[in-house]
């Protein structure tokens, strides 16, 4: 059976903001997490929300909103940027993370003067979104092609950062008899197929019983309302809470730059054109 540890780092680091895309839940004594609207549609750019808080930290000013279109960074996927509008005035957000469920947008603008309560516009920049979704969804598609053409091959680390893109799986291609040059080509010749085949990205969310079910591993005994899992072509469902592409004919090319096969892993470096 296919090791989900990979995503089991990805799924934990952002499973408190791996919402159900559902209103926030309001509980006494807790702090109400940010409604992900990324999470139902990678493409929208703009939207409109309320701001909720202030602060700062060691990292800068940050504004917290009731919902957010921003991704934080987290699962080896870097954060989206933009700006968000509030009232005259346009905060430059440069980093986005996630907290205890809640998405802090991080500025260098002044926030001094703001208010909660104020309604706020979001846009971010969208080139960006769409360069880290093409990256991620490249991940997703190598580990599937390789997994499916080598199973001894199993992902436990990832990176879709655009300067460090890799799949790191354990198993050592000498000691399984696999020639670099062979695991190139098949890998390669896998990937080339899978775009031209333009295949859907899916993304389902399914509840505790199914998703327990699928990832005995992955369950820590906390029910979620729902978990969103990725599909891609007939490779095993991921469970994920990034930005993907729809379908990947909107991948060019996926290229197999570096592969370090040692010490009982394989570290596939890769880069999206
Ligand atoms: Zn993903």
């Amino acid at each position: 059976m296919k090791c989900f540890s990979i995503f089991l780092v990805l799924f934990l680091a952002t499973s408190v903001c791996l919402g159900s895309g559902l209103p926030p839940l309001e509980k006494e004594g807790t702090l109400v997490p940010t409604k992900l609207i990324y999470l139902s549609d990678t493409y929208q750019n703009i939207h409109e929300g309320t701001l909720i808080e202030l602060g700062s930290d060691t990292k800068g000013n940050y504004v917290i909103l009731d919902e957010t279109i921003f991704y934080p960074q987290g699962g080896g996927q870097a954060s989206d940027k933009g700006e968000i509008r509030i009232g005259s005035q346009i905060l430059a957000i440069e980093h986005v993370l996630c907290r205890d469920g809640r998405v802090l947008h991080f500025t260098k603008s002044p926030i001094e003067e703001l208010s909660p309560g104020a309604p706020v516009a979001m846009t971010i920049d969208m080139d960006l979104r769409l360069l880290n979704s093409s990256t991620h969804t490249a991940g997703h598609l190598l580990d599937g092609c390789v997994h499916s053409r080598f199973p001894a091959l199993e992902a436990f680390r990832t990176e879709h950062f655009l300067h460090s893109m890799y799949v790191e799986f354990r198993g050592e291609l000498a000691s399984l008899g696999i020639r670099e040059s062979t695991f190139r080509e098949t890998v390669s010749s896998a990937l080339v197929k899978a775009i031209s085949e333009s295949h859907e990205v899916r993304v389902t969310e399914v509840d505790w019983e199914t998703f327990s079910g699928l990832f005995p591993a992955l369950s820590d005994g906390i029910k979620r309302p729902s978990y969103r899992l990725i599909e891609i072509d007939s490779f095993s469902p991921i469970p994920c809470g990034g930005t993907h592409l729809r379908n990947l004919s909107e991948l060019r090319l996926v290229e197999l730059t570096k592969i370090v096969s040692k010490k009982g892993t394989t570290r596939v470096s890769y880069k999206v054109h």
